[in-house]
């Protein structure tokens, strides 16, 4: 498959997100109610979500990233999760939110939630991703928290991308066929 900019349809725009974020971040404002989080973005694709996010938030945000892997140069996952780098802070009683572009096959956050629990006792646990594609679902998991629903298309935009290429885009968009 090939994407060209101006076959893009919007699926959200830059005002539908920036409403939604501010409507996810007031909600978390309220959960966390000024403790101290630990954000913790998965790259790459979540880093414009995680930064416009994070800058909603009133408590004090340690931030931290991984970057992890399961899409190859197509739209097609992989359908394995490689850590391409998972090094965090001790993360015992802390309050962690995860923080993900979208959950698609469920293979990455469930890979994640595991990691996490394996690895720390943490305080809370909370997952939140911009998108949630359910119909595409493989293993049983859900974000606690997500902007936007997505049926089963290739999105783009907004720090998702496809080969590495519009991840700048203001909007959500996809290629309709
Ligand atoms: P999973 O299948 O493990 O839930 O999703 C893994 C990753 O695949 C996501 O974090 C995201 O980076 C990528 N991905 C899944 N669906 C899409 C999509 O529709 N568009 C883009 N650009 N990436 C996606």
């Amino acid at each position: 498959m090939e994407i060209k900019l101006d076959e893009l349809k919007v699926l959200y725009s830059e005002e539908e997100i920036h409403s939604k974020i501010k409507e996810l971040a007031k909600t978390l404002n309220n959960i966390y109610k000024g403790e101290e989080v630990v954000a913790i973005c998965v790259l790459k694709g979540a880093v414009i979500f995680a930064t416009d996010l994070v800058r909603e938030l009133d408590m004090p945000v340690q931030m931290e990233f991984i970057r992890l892997s399961s899409y190859g140069s197509d739209t097609q996952t992989s359908g394995k999760v490689n850590a391409v780098d998972i090094k965090l802070p001790d993360l015992n009683n802390k309050n962690v939110l995860i923080i993900e572009d979208i959950v698609d096959t469920g293979l990455t956050a469930k890979f994640l939630v595991d990691f996490i629990h394996m690895n720390f006792h943490v305080k809370t646990f909370n997952f939140c991703s911009l998108l949630d594609k359910k119909a595409t679902r493989k293993v049983d998991v859900k974000p606690d928290y997500y902007c936007f629903d997505v049926d089963d298309k290739f999105v783009v935009g907004y720090g998702l991308d496809y080969d590495g290429y519009f991840r700048n885009l203001k909007y959500i968009g996809y290629k309709e066929f």
